[in-house]
C-alpha cells in the first residue's frame, strides 16, 4: 500500500480536517516530556491522525494491521521515557479529540470518561460533583488514556494507590480493530483472565484506550499539609515507617530537598514558605472533619520532634496547599533544562534511606552530584542525572543506580515506565521466562506488531 492510499483512507475515516502530515502540524508530536540525554529520535515522515471515536480507531488500527503500518497512541505528551514519540515512519494516534466526561456516577462512585480527559478536566469534573479522584501525577495536561497506559502513580498514591487501583472498567481497541468492553463499574469482577489489567500498564503497546470507567472517593471535609524540616536524611525518611505503623495514613508523604523546592518555586514565582532543614518532608492529610486532620498533624509533628525535626509548617488553606503541590510537582520542570535523564527506581519503603545514600556513593565515586527527591512512602525515588556528566559516565552511573535499586529488591521503574529508553535494562529486573511470556501476550493482541513498536519490550 502506499503513503497515498493510506492517507487517503485516513482522511475518509475521519475526515480531511483530522489528518496532518507537513512539518509545522506535527512537530509538537515528534516529542514528549523526556530529558534530552536520552529523548529517542523521532521519525520525520510521520501521520497525524485525530479520531473522534471508537469506531474510527478501529478502523484505523484495522488498516495499519493489514498494511504493516506502526501506529503510535498518544496522550497528553507529558511521558518521561520517550513512550509516544513516533520512533518509525508511521501514524500518529492522536485521542486529543475524545475529550468527553461522559458521567459522574454518585451512587456507585464511578466516573466515566473519554480517554483524551486531562487529568485537569477530570478534576475539575468530580470536584464539581462533591466528590475526589485522588491520583496526581505531576503534570495535570496528562491524559486518563496516557495515565491508564503508563498506570501513573504520582504523590497521592499513600492512602488510595496508584492508578490502576482506580481503573474498573476500560474500552479499548485491540490492534486488528475489534473494540473490548473489558470490567465495569464493578468492584468484584472473577470473570477469566483480567485484560483489562494487563492493559493498564501497557504502554500503548497492547491496545489503544478510548474510554475509562474511575473508582471515587467521597470530597474531604478538610485537608492539611505539613513541612517538615530536618537535618538528616536519614531522620526525615526513618519517621514515614512510624507514622505508618501509628495508623496515620496520609494521602501522600514525599521527601525533597531544601534547594530543589527553592528553585522550583522561584521558576514558578512562588514563595517557599520553609526555610530551615536541608532534608524536608511534605505530608499531605485529609480526613472527615479538621479535629481529625489537627491530631493528626499534632501527632506527626510531636513524631518527627522526637527524630531530631525542626519545628513543623502547617498549610490548611485550600490555595496554600495546591502551591505546594505544585512546587513539588514541577521539581522536574525546574531541573530539565540541566538534566541528562530522571530515573524513577523503586525499592521497598524501608529502604528509601539506604538507596539515597548509596547513590550518593555513586555521585561521589563518578565526581558528581545526583538531586534526590521522591515518593517517601512508597519507596519511588527520582535521581537526576545532570548534562554535566560525560554521557559514557551518564549510563554507568545509571547502571550502578539499578543495580543497587534491584539488590535492595527493587525494580527499575516504579512510575513512569520502560518506554522506549529502558527495555534493554528489562533483564536486570525480571527472568528471561518473564520476558518471553511478555512477548507472547504482545504476540496475541498485535500480531503484526504495529502497535507502539520499540516501546516496553525490546
Ligand atoms: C512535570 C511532570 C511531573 C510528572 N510527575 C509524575 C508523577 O508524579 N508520577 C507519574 O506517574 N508520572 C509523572 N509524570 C509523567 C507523566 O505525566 C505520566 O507518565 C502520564 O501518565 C503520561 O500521560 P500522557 O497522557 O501525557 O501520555 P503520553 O506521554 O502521551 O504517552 C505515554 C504513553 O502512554 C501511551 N498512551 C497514551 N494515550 C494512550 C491511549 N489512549 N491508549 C493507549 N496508550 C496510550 C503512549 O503510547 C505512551 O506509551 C510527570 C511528568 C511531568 C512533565
Amino acid at each position: 500500500m502506499t503513503v497515498e492510499y493510506i492517507l487517503e483512507r485516513l482522511s475518509e475515516i475521519v475526515g480531511p480536517d483530522w489528518v496532518a502530515s507537513k512539518h509545522e502540524l506535527i512537530e509538537r508530536y515528534l516529542a514528549d516530556e523526556t530529558a534530552k540525554g536520552v529523548r529517542p529520535k523521532a521519525a520525520s515522515d510521520v501521520v497525524v491522525v485525530k479520531p473522534s471515536n471508537a469506531q474510527e480507531i478501529s478502523q484505523i488500527l484495522k488498516l495499519a494491521t493489514d498494511a504493516g503500518v506502526p501506529v503510535f497512541p498518544r496522550g497528553g505528551g507529558t511521558g518521561l521515557c520517550g513512550g509516544a514519540i513516533p520512533t518509525r515512519s508511521g501514524i500518529v494516534l492522536s485521542l486529543e479529540r475524545m475529550d468527553k466526561i461522559v458521567g459522574v456516577d454518585k451512587d456507585n462512585l464511578m466516573v466515566v470518561a473519554e480517554a483524551g480527559v486531562t487529568l485537569g478536566q477530570l478534576e475539575e469534573a468530580v470536584e464539581a460533583s462533591g466528590l475526589f479522584f485522588p491520583p496526581h501525577p505531576g503534570d495535570e495536561g496528562a491524559q486518563l488514556g496516557g495515565m491508564i497506559a503508563c498506570n501513573a502513580g504520582g504523590s497521592r498514591a499513600v492512602k488510595y494507590g496508584i492508578m490502576r487501583n482506580y481503573v474498573k472498567g476500560l474500552e479499548v481497541v485491540v490492534p486488528t480493530g475489534e473494540i473490548l468492553q473489558l470490567g465495569g463499574k464493578l468492584l468484584k469482577d472473577n470473570s477469566g483472565y483480567d485484560l483489562m489489567h494487563l492493559i493498564i500498564g501497557s504502554e500503548g503497546t497492547l491496545a489503544v484506550i478510548t474510554q475509562a470507567m474511575l473508582r471515587l472517593y467521597p470530597a474531604f471535609a478538610s485537608t492539611a499539609t505539613l513541612i517538615i524540616p530536618f537535618e538528616s536524611r536519614h531522620a526525615a525518611v526513618d519517621v514515614v515507617p512510624k507514622m505508618l505503623q501509628m495508623g496515620i495514613i496520609p494521602l501522600a508523604v514525599e521527601y525533597v530537598e531544601k534547594d530543589l523546592v527553592k528553585l522550583s518555586a522561584q521558576a514558578l514565582g512562588l514563595n517557599w514558605p520553609c526555610e530551615e532543614g536541608s532534608a524536608q518532608l511534605l505530608i499531605t492529610l485529609a480526613g472527615e472533619n479538621e479535629e481529625i486532620v489537627y491530631d493528626q498533624c499534632e501527632r506527626i509533628a510531636e513524631l518527627a520532634g522526637n527524630s531530631g525535626a525542626a519545628e513543623a509548617i502547617i498549610a490548611e488553606r485550600r490555595e496554600e496547599q495546591g502551591n505546594i503541590l505544585k512546587v513539588r510537582s514541577e521539581i522536574y520542570t525546574a531541573l530539565k533544562p540541566k538534566t541528562f535523564d530522571i530515573m524513577d527506581a523503586s525499592v521497598p519503603p524501608a529502604a528509601m534511606g539506604h538507596f539515597m545514600d548509596a547513590i550518593d556513593e555513586i555521585a561521589s565515586r563518578f565526581g558528581t552530584k545526583i538531586p534526590l527527591y521522591g515518593h517517601a512512602a512508597d519507596g519511588n525515588l527520582h535521581a537526576h542525572i545532570m548534562d554535566n556528566v560525560p554521557p559514557k559516565d551518564a549510563d554507568a552511573i545509571k547502571l550502578a543506580i539499578y543495580q543497587e535499586g534491584v539488590r535492595l529488591g527493587g525494580k527499575i521503574t516504579a512510575e513512569h515506565g520502560v518506554g522506549k529508553i529502558r527495555n534493554e535494562l528489562l533483564p536486570l529486573c525480571l527472568s528471561p521466562k518473564a520476558i518471553e511470556l511478555m512477548r507472547a501476550i504482545k504476540g496475541a493482541f498485535d500480531p503484526k506488531g504495529i502497535l507502539n513498536p520499540d516501546c516496553a519490550l525490546s
